[in-house]
């Protein structure tokens, strides 16, 4: 299998990143954790210091400097730090749902470093302006690294390219209009070679809309017993299967994300894509991984999703995707919404689910504890792979190499707790999964040499 190439990108994150910087000479000793530093192939039980807010120097039994902080870490994974490309904050415009400062809170929480946050608010992030306005509310009140993605289609309309050139001087990581899909095949692939002139990536929601009118959850025995509305496979794969064609006719094809990946059939074309030698990558979410259209019974709106959830073969297909290499990206989809639009009628409550705070454990269900992939595999899949998808890599981020930037997860891969909406610290809390036992847990996280997380 080929894999896609991987395309440097640059954009100025430093507004952010200043802010997370740690007073020059702070230091951390963690001392003797497991190493686990996947884009460096490390993996050992080590010491690792940090200094002026960078990885100074990784190896055994090493002294701590006087006036160091000592973390022991002994029995923990220490990794590099955790990044979620597919959240949702809400702000501008939806703050009563997430904001900024609330989102980062619960992704330090959940053991993630950096997010990459979803132009669908209000107004939608389609300007430079407002691409520096995500960057400057972060550096004000964020926890971690927030890094935007902007809408491909001015306004998230799906039909006037947004200026694709300017927002990624301005910072932008990635294009999406997330939430929609550009349903027109010309204007995805105007918006497509627009991107690749940067080196950037197109992350699409693949959907497409004439299919799922009115579509409230996936089209099956449960939908017909509801009498709801069903989204079928098909208007994911179709999307998939397109853009894919769109690509293959361009010279020089943008790199191509198919996002919260919810059906078998999407992975086979995504995985026939890659074998082809096309720059396309797949997303699979924690509650794509592991739960099935039966959650929706009782008209369960928590359960209500976008893409929804679908049956134990397509469960078992993106589990299978993740495991044979062809889904090498994990994203939350994190997607907050307050209790009351969930308390509408099933028909008419949004779709979505909260996920940053519990997102570690139930992956290490799904595909650790389940034999699929290893620890250091998962490891990947949450730090060096989302890095090069968004082109954090340039930035030094996601991996621990001498003198990237001191963003570290301390993992405990045999913590058991559950999860409990009354001790979630973003501000909504809705998820169809309270209760839930969990076994794995980030209990100490470091972005830019600052504990900001747990212990
Ligand atoms: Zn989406």
């Amino acid at each position: 299998m080929t894999p896609p190439t991987t395309i440097k990108t640059r954009h100025d994150s430093s507004r952010n990143a200043a802010a997370l910087r740690a007073a020059p000479g702070a230091c951390l000793v963690i001392r003797g954790g497991r190493v686990i530093d996947p884009a460096s192939g490390l993996d050992r039980v080590c010491d690792v210091v940090t200094e002026g807010g960078v990885i100074r120097e990784i190896g055994k039994k090493l002294g701590a400097p006087s006036g160091a902080r000592v973390i022991e870490a002994e029995g923990l994974i220490v990794a590099p730090g955790l990044i979620d490309p597919h959240v949702h904050l809400r702000e501008p415009g939806h703050e009563y749902k997430e904001t900024i400062a609330s989102g980062t809170a619960a992704a330090v929480a959940g053991g993630f470093t950096s997010i990459c946050c979803m132009p669908n608010t209000s107004p939608a992030i389609d300007t430079p302006e407002l691409v520096r306005f995500v960057y400057d509310k972060a550096s004000l009140s964020g926890r971690c690294r927030v890094f935007p993605v902007a809408a491909g289609t001015k306004g998230r309309e799906g039909k006037e390219i947004a200026e694709i050139q300017l927002l990624h001087k301005a910072g932008a990581v990635a294009f999406s209009d997330d939430g929609d899909c550009i349903a027109s095949a010309q204007v995805m692939s105007r918006v497509f070679a627009a991107i690749s002139q940067t080196g950037s990536t197109f992350m699409q929601h693949c959907q497409e809309p004439t299919l799922t009118q009115g579509a409230a959850m996936h089209a099956g025995t449960v939908s017909a017993r509801l009498g709801l509305t069903g989204w079928p496979r098909m208007a994911e794969e179709i999307i998939i299967e397109r853009d894919v064609r769109l690509l293959r006719h361009l010279r020089s094809p943008c790199r191509y994300h198919a996002q919260h990946v919810s059906s078998a059939g999407s992975v086979e074309i995504i995985r026939r894509a890659r074998q082809d030698g096309l720059p396309v990558t797949g997303e699979a979410t924690p509650h794509h991984l592991l739960l099935t259209h039966e959650l929706c019974e009782n008209y369960n709106t928590l359960a209500k999703v976008n893409p929804p959830l679908r049956e134990a073969a397509d469960v078992r297909a993106i589990v299978e995707g993740v495991s044979d290499g062809t889904i090498t990206i994990l994203g939350t989809d994190h997607a907050p919404h307050s209790a009351e639009e969930k308390s509408l009628p099933f028909e008419d409550a949004p779709m979505g689910m909260v996920g940053l705070e519990f997102a570690l454990p139930l992956y290490a269900e799904a595909l650790v504890a389940s034999g699929a992939i290893s620890w250091p595999r998962l490891i990947a899949l949450l730090t060096v792979e989302p890095a090069r998808l968004c082109g954090l890599d340039v930035l030094g981020l996601g991996t621990l190499c001498k003198g990237s930037p001191a963003d570290i997860t301390l993992i405990d891969t045999s913590a058991k707790w559950k999860i409990d909406p009354a001790s979630m610290v973003g501000k909504s809390k809705n998820t169809p999964l309270a209760g839930r036992r969990l076994t794995g847990r980030a209990v100490c996280t470091i972005v830019g040499g600052v504990v900001v997380g747990a212990e």
